[in-house]
């Protein structure tokens, strides 16, 4: 197993149900700046022509993730499908994950005296199949699933699409794949040109060896 998420950030209208449904189904503090998922909002102007770009974001559940290796008390960790959690008892707020994090996805929840962060709502996955983000999302910019099942929706999703990922530069393999806009004018106002673009193809052996060399840490 190898969990991952794509993302049609194209179709993003930015209602943020999909925050509110996290926040409901896993009980996360409320307040500025305490969430496992957000939507990152760019605005900007390409030929006088104003433009409002949404990326929907939250944990990359990164195959090589810094915020594990980086934890003093091994709090941070890897469970199966190469979902990365903190165990809330080992977590003594040093707050060194949350440093060596590129992607801004842990923060402090005050109520259960932890570093806190996206789980992909994996107490749900055997029962209804996907995350609460994903369930709730009124225009599907989401589908979860499983990059070792070639049977899965999210490897037949991108098996059709180019992607590409956020901070990919960092080299932590990311799991959150963000698919490549088919309307062309909204590809070009949202990705720049240095953003390396992949097939499934190019990237599967990659994922998949990657996954099962990190799968000897898993913590069950
Ligand atoms: Fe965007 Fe879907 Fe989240 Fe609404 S629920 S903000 S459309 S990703
Ligand atoms: Fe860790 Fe950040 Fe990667 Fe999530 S996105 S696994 S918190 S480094």
């Amino acid at each position: 197993m190898n969990y991952a998420i794509a993302l049609d950030y194209q179709n993003c209208i930015n209602c943020q149900a999909c925050e509110v449904a996290c926040k409901e189904e896993n009980g996360v503090q409320l307040g500025a700046g305490k969430q496992r998922i957000w939507v990152g909002l760019v605005e900007g102007t390409t030929f006088g022509k104003p433009f409002a770009n949404t990326y929907p974001s939250q944990c990359n559940q990164c195959i090589d993730a810094p915020c594990v290796s980086v934890c003093p008390t091994n709090a941070s960790h890897y469970e199966p499908g190469g979902i990365v959690k903190v165990e809330r008892k080992q977590c003594i707020l040093c707050k060194g994950c949350m440093e060596a994090c590129p992607y801004d996805a842990r923060f402090v929840d005050d109520t259960r005296v932890s570093v806190d962060k996206c789980t992909f709502c994996d107490h749900r996955i055997a029962e209804e199949g996907t995350t609460a983000c994903q369930a709730t999302c009124p225009t599907k910019v989401r589908t979860f699933g499983d990059l070792d099942d070639d049977n899965s929706d999210i490897v037949k999703l991108l098996k059709t699409r180019r992607f590409f990922f956020q901070k990919e530069y960092t080299g932590t393999l990311p799991k959150l794949f963000y698919l490549l806009p088919e309307d062309e004018s909204y590809a070009r106002q949202s990705v720049s040109h240095e953003t390396k673009i992949y097939t499934w193809k190019e990237i599967e052996p990659l994922y998949r060896q990657a996954n099962i060399r990190r799968s000897k840490e898993w913590r069950r």
